[in-house]
């Protein structure tokens, strides 16, 4: 099955519903980034959350980036999603191997540790918005679900699972964002609740065979499928992206990789495809920024 992101909303309109079915992409970002399965598992939801966000965002251009930073040995996570279904991540350290937790699963929490949730929309205008926030859980999940609410003020539940094989492969992936509008009434929050306490984990429903489609009803009732778009890890990095790239490095260590490598070859972080740039090139950027 191929993922997707469905967008929805409860039969009076007053909730705005996400939810999606991300192994595929997950699996992509794990194999390029050749991820331990609690680095697979963070990254993973924060890619699926970037996949819904991006889809809320309005213009063709808009893109939003997810950023962890944290103390605990993964350090941190970078996203990015546009509002085409267009994903992509790098992981800051990519091997990191812990014990279970307490009840069993990845640990995410102490692989990323303390620290800061920033969400940066860039819209096309001059500056781009940024929200930041504490951590306060290292779930991911629940740091969404907080930024929402303290930065957005914007009620919301979300949940993002992915569940890691034992070869290490992606067995499901998926997520949900759930938002009330101001004018959600009392009956329809006091209904949600009781469905969020019901459900159990969104990869124990995906390998029951539930669909997006299901996991909303389940929650919602009798719901409306406003869109479906399909959700990919896509990175369009170019080699003149890169060479930007390589520019704000700085004059004094570009002329080092001149003096010393004689050129080299530059990865892009978010696909590890790359590019070389031999004397020449290094010599006319030099010339360029002098
Ligand atoms: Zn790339």
């Amino acid at each position: 099955m191929k993922d997707y992101i469905i967008r929805a909303t409860d039969k009076k309109k007053q909730i705005r519903a996400f939810a999606a079915v991300t192994t595929n992409l997950v699996e992509e970002g794990r194999k390029i980034h050749d991820t331990s399965p609690v680095v697979s598992a963070a990254m993973g939801r924060l890619m699926t959350a970037a996949g819904m966000m991006g889809y809320m965002l309005k213009g063709e251009k808009d893109i939003i980036t997810l950023q962890i930073k944290g103390d605990g040995p993964l350090r941190g996570i970078v996203v990015t999603a546009d509002n085409k279904g267009n994903v992509k991540g790098y992981p800051y350290n990519p091997s990191v191997d812990l014990p279970l937790n307490s009840i069993g699963k990845l640990d995410v929490k102490r692989a990323i540790g303390n620290g800061y949730l920033t969400v940066i929309k860039d819209l096309g205008l001059k500056e781009p918005y940024i929200g930041q926030t504490k951590l306060v859980s290292g779930e991911i999940a629940e740091d969404l679900t907080f930024y929402f609410y303290n930065s957005e003020q914007i009620p919301s539940a979300v949940a993002l699972g992915v569940l890691v094989d034992r070869d290490w492969s992606i067995k499901k992936a998926g997520g949900f964002i759930i938002q009330l509008m101001p004018e959600t009434d009392e009956e329809t929050i006091s209904k949600l609740e009781n469905n969020l306490k019901k459900i159990s984990s969104i990869t124990s429903l995906l390998e029951e065979g539930k669909l997006a489609e299901d996991i909303l009803e389940m929650l919602l009732g009798e719901i409306e499928i406003l869109d479906k778009l399909p959700v990919n890890y896509n990175c369009n990095c170019t080699r003149e992206k890169i060479r930007k790239a390589l520019i704000s490095i700085g004059l004094k260590d570009l002329k080092e990789m001149l003096e010393e490598d004689k050129g080299g070859e530059v990865k892009c972080f978010f696909c590890n495809s790359s590019y070389v740039f031999n004397e020449d090139d290094l010599k006319e950027i030099i010339q360029e920024l002098s």
